[in-house]
């Protein structure tokens, strides 16, 4: 059993097969799927789908920074009356991405600190893009996410920044597509990490992992991050896919 801990499985590109994506994610292992919110109108979306195969697809609430611009307070206590349903476990994703620097800096900071607000008041974790913001991103959580839950998506940086990621005591890193490609640091922290604070992901649609030729990532591909993951620390694929899995539904709270 696998969980495929952040996937977009509500935006457009899977329109036209979205349930027999989630059908093969599921026949091939894949038997929890967290879907987190862009915006307002993806959250909610999100939520549907989530409501409609309870068990298997969870959402999480949020607007991401290239959206920032988006969010407002009203936005916000939306975000907090979906939080009161069962079916969301998170907030997110929310984070900074100086990468392609979509919304303004400072009003990425802002919604920053707005979401974990929202987490802190919702009592729920965090999903929390990183892109060419990591100092950025631990400051603002040692300001004001400390006692806060989560993980680092998607997880890009180096040992270093690994080691203050996981310097909170809540948050777990997790691995993507990036993993099997070559030329990053992803290897050696994925050597590094605590067992218990390791997730797997797709980011679907995007970020197709090798050995994957198609275009479109899906859910289902989950497993070529674990597959790679157990091979670096040594492991079988079944025993990372237990250990994700069990993080996954602790931190998120995802029931047996
Ligand atoms: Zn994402």
């Amino acid at each position: 059993m696998l969980v495929d801990s952040h996937a977009h499985i509500d935006t457009p590109r899977f329109n036209v097969d979205r349930e027999a994506v989630i059908q093969a994610a599921f026949e091939g292992g894949v038997t929890r799927i967290v879907d987190p919110g862009c915006d307002l109108a993806s959250s909610r979306f999100a939520l549907s789908l989530a409501k409609a195969h309870p068990g298997v697809v969870f959402a999480a609430a949020g607007t991401h920074p290239h959206d920032a611009t988006t969010y407002t307070d009203e936005v916000g206590l939306h975000y907090r009356e979906m939080a009161r349903e069962p079916e969301v476990v998170a907030i997110g994703e929310f984070g900074l991405d100086y990468f392609r620097m979509l919304s303004p800096r400072d009003v990425q900071r802002a919604v920053f600190g707005a979401h974990l607000q929202l987490a802190r008041d919702c009592n729920l974790p965090c999903i929390i893009h990183v892109r060419d913001s990591h100092d950025d991103v631990i400051e603002l959580l040692r300001a004001h996410g400390q006692g806060l839950r989560g993980v680092f998506h998607c997880f890009s940086g180096n040992v270093k920044q690994a080691e203050e990621c996981l310097e909170f005591d809540g948050f777990m890193l997790s691995f993507a597509g990036t993993l099997t490609r070559q030329g990053n640091a992803l290897p050696e922290v994925a050597r590094m990490a605590p067992l218990d604070r390791i997730l797997v992901e797709t980011d679907s649609p995007y970020l197709v992992p090798q050995p994957s030729r198609t275009k479109r990532n899906e859910p289902l591909f989950v497993k070529h991050v674990a597959e790679k993951l157990a091979q670096i620390r040594g492991m079988s694929c079944k025993e990372i896919a237990q250990v994700t899995a069990s993080n996954a539904a602790r931190l998120f709270g995802l029931g047996e």
